[in-house]
């Protein structure tokens, strides 16, 4: 499939510049949503827990960019095997995956694994689940477009750099 081989060419690529004085493990993630190729290294921090891992930083990146459907993920990093992605990244992709969206891992030297997110978390905890439970909600007349709402006016607040006095 050319569109993963782009992928993965673009996580290789971006795998040089990862910041990981610490453990040494470089890792580059690309994903393609919108039809663009978003990629990203991890970046670790001397405070440990900080560190951040490639597949979230290019998730960041394309929802910066506006995206909100991510349609295939690639991932380089490990030594000697390929290095499948952490839980916590299983789930943030989960987030913007569908269980059908192709993930590939690979190892430097090429090797690679072919899957799905769905594959890779089964039974996952998502949008849905909480949707429901916002709407179901009786304590509060709230539901999540309101939450989004008081979310937006947060965002205003913020980048129109003035406060409300309380
Ligand atoms: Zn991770």
């Amino acid at each position: 499939m050319l569109r993963m081989h782009a992928l993965l060419r673009a996580a290789s690529k971006v795998r040089s510049r990862a910041y990981a004085p610490y453990s040494g493990f470089q890792v580059g993630a690309a994903v393609l949503a919108k039809g663009r190729i978003y990629a990203a290294c991890n970046v670790e921090n001397s405070s440990y827990p900080l560190s951040i891992c490639a597949e979230r930083n290019a998730v960041a990146m394309a929802v910066a960019a506006g995206a909100r459907k991510i349609d295939a993920v690639a991932i380089v990093g490990g030594t000697r095997r390929p290095a499948a992605p952490c839980g916590g990244c299983r789930q943030v992709l989960a987030e913007f995956c569908s269980p059908e969206t192709p993930v590939v891992y690979a190892a430097p030297d090429g090797q690679s694994v072919t899957t799905t997110l769905g594959a890779l978390l089964p039974s996952s905890f998502g949008p849905a689940d909480i949707m429901g439970a916002a709407r179901e909600s009786t304590g509060t007349k709230r539901g999540l477009a309101g939450t989004s709402r008081s979310a937006a006016r947060f965002r205003g607040t913020r980048s129109s750099g003035r406060r409300r006095s309380p």
